[in-house]
């Protein structure tokens, strides 16, 4: 099996992910985060926030319309960007324009290549209720414009300052040709960016640019990715979007392999945004700097990372599979997430279910461990299965009330990735985790 189809198995089985619409036989390109999976994406947004919005005074946030004004996709770039007749590789998903190619086989890869197509990578929708006066919009192929058709609003409603950043994080929709590799490449994802602007000038964006690759990587590595598994790739003048100047992808190595995924997009973007908003809008996109007294349209330097790729990538990087004793059936699988981003912070266990004064007491620990984040109760089977449960649920800390407890007002707290268990006082619990986990960013 390889890594993919392992988390795919952990994932369902554990629910984390199940395939979108399971019982009709699904929709292809389409997921649904189960009971552990909205937990563990709610934590990678909570620290998104937290990091890029809450512990800084130079970025604000924004949560805009999945439906905007068509005229918006014309102004982007990506009404007329996507008509053409296309070609996508089967293996390394870049797409080309059918009419510029010389043999069969991708140029890149020379994987199989799809048939040519003309398509439109935004989804329709309609709007109205009456038939023949229905608008046809687009779900949102990305986030970003959300973000630029405000900048006006932004501006003239708080007391930002160039430079500064406006983030943003919720759904983005793309017909995707060949959707696959489980949540790797969706046709429904979410997105968590960053468009930071700043004065137009090239030395200020290059500043601004190899600033956010450092803060970006540091995010990763705050939440436990291997430093091993994440590089920059550079993208070359020909492939950039037609809005980047300058364009950096913070890439993944897919365990077992020397497959490198993208993660996330650094991109200078110009004053592409804002000059197309203000030629189609007809509004005044530009800034008026106090201090120069001169208007001008900023540039911008855009973060844009996937939070469903982010999600399964912390999942693989932190898959284990471990021998624990000498016999070959004595293993385990343990994800070593970071407390951070697991879905529960702890475990309490009774020893035996079948014993009151246990169950009670247990109750009552877990009821005081409740303050630090989400716990888990399990009182079934024996203690051995509970550990493993956890273990490949990526549960930090297992906290288990047995008979001496009853007399010592203590507990055994069980450490996921040591297996090492220690006595603590029941009053200490909940300062000896916390300490531990260490949940702040
Ligand atoms: P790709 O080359 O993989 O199609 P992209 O370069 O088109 O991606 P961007 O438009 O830069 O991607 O989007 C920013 C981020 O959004 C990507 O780095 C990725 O993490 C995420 N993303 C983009 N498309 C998808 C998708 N179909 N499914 C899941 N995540 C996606």
């Amino acid at each position: 099996m390889d890594i993919f189809e392992k988390i795919y198995s952990l994932a369902k089985r554990r629910g984390f992910i199940y395939p979108g619409s399971d019982i009709y036989g699904g929709l292809a390109g389409t997921w649904d985060y189960g009971p552990l999976g909205v937990l563990l994406k709610q934590n990678i947004k909570k620290f998104f926030w937290e990091s890029m919005v809450e512990r800084r005074d130079d970025v604000v946030g924004l949560d805009g319309a999945i439906l905007m004004n068509p005229r918006v996709w014309e102004a982007s770039g990506h009404l007329e960007s996507f008509s053409d007749p296309l070609v996508e590789c089967k293996s390394c998903h870049k797409r080309f324009r059918a009419d510029t190619l010389e043999g069969p086989k991708c140029p890149e890869c020379k994987g199989e290549l799809t048939s040519p197509k003309q398509f439109n990578l935004l989804m329709e929708a309609m709007v109205g209720v009456i038939e023949g006066e229905k608008q046809k919009v687009y779900l949102r192929g990305e986030i970003t414009q959300g973000v630029h058709v405000n900048f006006k609003n932004v501006v003239d409603s708080t007391r930002v300052k160039i430079p500064f950043g406006i983030a943003q994080m919720g759904k983005a929709f793309r017909n995707e040709i060949t959707p696959g590799q489980f949540t790797f490449r969706s046709r429904e994802f979410e997105q968590m960016e960053l468009q930071f602007y700043v004065e137009a000038d090239e030395k200020e964006a290059e500043k601004w640019i190899k600033y956010w690759k450092e803060e970006r990587l540091r995010w990763y590595f705050t939440l436990g990715i291997k430093k091993e598994n994440l590089r920059f790739r550079e993208h070359k003048k020909d492939e950039r979007a037609h809005y980047a100047r300058a364009a950096y992808d913070i890439e993944y190595r897919v365990p077992g392999g020397e497959e490198w995924k993208e993660l996330e997009g650094i991109h200078n973007r110009g004053d592409w945004d804002l000059n197309r908003h203000q030629k189609f809008s007809g509004k005044d996109l530009t800034y008026f700097d106090e201090k120069t007294k001169e208007r001008y349209l900023p540039w911008v330097i855009e973060t844009s990372g996937g939070i469903d790729r982010g999600l399964l990538f912390f999942l693989m990087d932190s898959y284990n599979e471990e021998r624990v004793g000498k016999a070959e059936e004595e293993s385990r699988i343990v994800l070593r997430l970071s407390p951070k981003l697991a879905p529960y912070k702890a475990a309490v266990f009774p020893l035996l279910a079948n014993k009151p004064q246990l169950v009670e007491l247990a109750r009552k620990v877990y009821n005081q461990l409740k303050d630090i984040g989400m716990i888990a109760w399990d009182d079934r089977g024996n203690i051995g299965k509970r550990y493993r449960t956890q273990d490949e649920i990526g549960t930090p800390y297992c906290v288990t009330v047995d008979f001496e407890s009853l007399d010592q007002e203590d507990a055994t707290v069980r450490d996921r990735d040591s297996m090492e268990q220690v006595r603590v006082k029941i009053t200490d619990l909940e300062k000896h985790l916390r300490d531990h986990l260490k949940l702040r960013v």
